[in-house]
This record gives C-alpha cells, sequence and structure tokens, in this order.
C-alpha cells in the first residue's frame, strides 16, 4: 500500500512541504494568530484581489482557509485546489487527528 508510507510523513517534512507552497504562493507573510497558523496573502489570477489563506487551528477545524467568498460558501476554493490544500468540507471527511489535513499536494475535491 504506497499511501501508507506517505502518509508516515514527518512533522518536519509536513513543515517543509507547507512553507514550500507558501514561499512560491505568497505575495505576503503574516504573523501566525493563537488560532490561526501560516497566514499569507494570494492575488486573485482573475480580480487583482488578495486573498487571506491560513491553518485554522481550532479546535474542531483543523483544516485551511480562504478569505474568498467561494471558500466561505462552499469550504473549498479554487486558490486553495490550485495549491493542494483542503478546505473544510473535503477535511471533514477525515478523522480530525488526520495529519493528511494539513499537508499539501493531496487530492483536494
Ligand atoms: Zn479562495
Amino acid at each position: 500500500m504506497p499511501t501508507k508510507t506517505k502518509d508516515k510523513t514527518s512533522a518536519t517534512q509536513a513543515a517543509a512541504l507547507i512553507l514550500r507552497i507558501v514561499n512560491s504562493n505568497a505575495v505576503e507573510r503574516l504573523p501566525d494568530s493563537d488560532r490561526y497558523k501560516y497566514r499569507f496573502k494570494v492575488r486573485s489570477e482573475s480580480s487583482g484581489s488578495l486573498y487571506l489563506v491560513s491553518w485554522d487551528d481550532a479546535p474542531g477545524a483543523c483544516w485551511w482557509t480562504c478569505s474568498c467568498r467561494g471558500n466561505i460558501s462552499h469550504g473549498n476554493c479554487k486558490h486553495l485546489k490550485s495549491m493542494g490544500l483542503m478546505g473544510r468540507t473535503i477535511a471533514k471527511t477525515l478523522p480530525l487527528n488526520d495529519p493528511r489535513r494539513m499537508l499539501p499536494g493531496r487530492p483536494t475535491y
């Protein structure tokens, strides 16, 4: 089962994967808050608007979030999808403590 090996990604490797995504997409980085980690802004290709993307670390959340209307309405959006990050709609299909919820590069829909 090849997926099993992938899921053993260490915390350090996970952080490196996430930082690679952040660094290649962020137009601006913001400091972590108590609830939101890896906060960064991305620019919409269609409108030029900036959206804030972050990991929602609240108990009962544990998914990636984006400030755009699509994500607010649907729990996923083109910005998260393009980076391989799981919005709440997909993350909720996995157990709360499943490390795959945070890892980039997974199927997001
Ligand atoms: Zn979005």
